[in-house]
């Protein structure tokens, strides 16, 4: 039993090196990622045939995607890698996955959860429009096909991302109309003694935003969206409160929007890891220590999926999980690199809380969202009819107000509409948003077809 092949779900920054090391160590992990490459969300490779090279597609980050492709390619026969492979359920020592339209099982006793992290969202009205994306959705748009989602595009959030994918979009010439930030400059100013301890991840920062301002692209710090407006049936510009109160509209043919990111936590729920709120995230996140291992034996949590921390931490957490596992194993494992991997995930800790200060995720949107702005958008719950269920059913937990409302209950199984219901809920009903619960994780935790889920091998 003990040499059965542990399993690594997510092949990203965190499961590329967590399989390198386990690798290295003799075990030949699976691999399961529902990506047809390696590369996870920051180093996603082009695809087959397309010949842009490494500069072009991944800017200051050329040279690490490649080494953490270079390295993942090298393993390929020491590991059994299987790319386009959705794992949609996971049960007690065993995993459901989705893979050339059938659905199989594939049994583990150690895995290693690596699956990343989501755009996190606050509808605000009209923001089902077509022409209207995440900021993920327009950086995968033209990071992976080449395409722009937009000529005239507004750039609306707040978060690094925010920054990066307009400056990416501006590189490539694309329309940048604007980049409006909901975080007020003075924020930002006061997390720079925090943000220094970030070194060069901190000036790439302050160069994206000076990049974006000598092409004469307007930069705004402390809006308020409120409202996308709809032309022939798709958006055609953008209405906005300044900093000062003033209301602006801004014509735009899409726009792309994103306030931080969202731990992907369904498979750790179903995992039945206990769950803890982390303020610094502002949510419920699986508990792991700094090694990765959760209380459940044989489950280990690494990268952005445990909590947000970005792609250098990703792969620091990936290898320390691997060890992690190895010495549960009875492998012998170098302390000296254990103290090293520690120590370096304990600094990009430090400078991960000085990011969310100077990018706090604005719950006030979110509390205050119009009764008439789609919540859910799966199954076309505004938020005031979701305030009005909440209130009227006495519906103090978010599994009670989705069993009430059906927020959170279509195809993303709220994975889109979550964090911002939560914050709704505990507005509605005066109290703290860690009160009101998270969303359980269901299987299938992503749609798959209704002629797979009855049929497992
Ligand atoms: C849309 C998006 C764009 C980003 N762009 C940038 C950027 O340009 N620059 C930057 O510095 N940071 C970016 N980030 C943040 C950065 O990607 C992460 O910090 C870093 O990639 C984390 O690495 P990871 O290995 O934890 O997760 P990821 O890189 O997200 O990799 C997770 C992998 O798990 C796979 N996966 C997830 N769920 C399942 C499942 N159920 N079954 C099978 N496979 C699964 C995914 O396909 C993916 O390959 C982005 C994040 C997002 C969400």
């Amino acid at each position: 039993m003990n040499d059965r092949a542990p399993v690594v779900i997510g092949a990203g920054p965190a499961g590329c090196r967590a399989a390198a090391t386990l690798a290295a160590a003799g075990l030949a992990p699976i691999v399961l990622d529902e990506a047809p490459a390696s590369g996870g969300q920051i180093y996603r490779r082009a695809p087959a045939g397309f010949t842009r090279h490494y500069r072009a597609l991944y800017g200051f980050d050329a040279a690490r995607a490649r080494r953490l492709h270079t390295a993942f390619d090298g393993i390929q026969g020491s590991i059994d890698y299987r790319p386009d492979t959705l794992v949609w359920d996971l049960r007690r020592g065993a995993l459901h996955c989705l893979s050339g339209g059938r659905s199989r099982e594939v049994a583990y006793r150690d895995v290693i959860l690596a699956p990343g992290a989501r755009d996190r969202i606050i509808p605000f009205p009209g923001w089902t429009l077509p022409g209207i994306y995440t900021l993920g959705g327009a950086q995968i748009a033209l990071k992976y096909q080449g395409c722009a989602i937009g000529s005239r595009i507004v750039f609306m959030g707040t978060g690094p991302l925010l920054y990066l994918v307009a400056y990416q979009y501006a590189k490539a010439g694309g329309g940048v109309a604007a980049v409006l930030d909901t975080t007020p400059f003075a924020a930002k100013r006061r997390a720079v003694p925090g943000l220094l301890s970030g070194g060069s991840t901190f000036a790439k920062g302050l160069w994206y935003v000076a990049a974006l301002r000598a092409r004469g692209i307007p930069v705004a710090n402390g809006i308020r969206p409120v409202a996308a407006e709809g032309k022939d049936a798709a958006v055609a510009a953008f209405l906005y409160r300044d900093a000062a109160g003033t209301q602006r509209r801004l014509a735009c043919d899409a726009l792309a929007f994103g306030f931080g990111l969202s731990s992907e936590t369904q498979l750790a729920d179903l995992a039945e890891v206990p769950f803890a709120f982390d303020a610094v995230q502002q949510q419920f996140l699986p508990e792991r220590d700094l090694a990765g291992r959760t209380p459940v034996r044989g489950v280990y949590l690494a990268g952005d999926g445990g909590g947000i921390a970005g792609a250098d931490a990703a792969e620091l957490a990936g290898e320390r999980a691997a060890l992690a596992l190895l010495e549960d194993r009875g492998h012998e494992v170098g302390k000296p690199r254990l103290a090293a991997l520690e120590r370096a995930l304990r600094q990009r800790a430090g400078f991960r809380a000085a990011l969310e200060a100077a990018f706090p995720f604005p719950a006030e949107l979110a509390a205050g969202m119009p009764d008439e702005t789609i919540l859910c958008r799966c199954e076309g719950v505004t938020a005031g009819e979701f305030r009005r269920a909440a209130r009227a059913l006495d519906a103090d937990e978010i599994n009670r107000a989705k069993a009430f409302s059906r927020c959170g209950m279509g195809r993303c199984q709220g994975r889109v509409c979550g964090p911002a219901a939560a914050v709704v809920l505990a507005a509605a009903l005066d109290l703290p948003p860690e009160r009101m619960g998270r969303l359980r994780g269901q299987p299938p935790i992503k749609p798959i077809p209704m002629a797979v889920a009855g049929t497992h091998e």
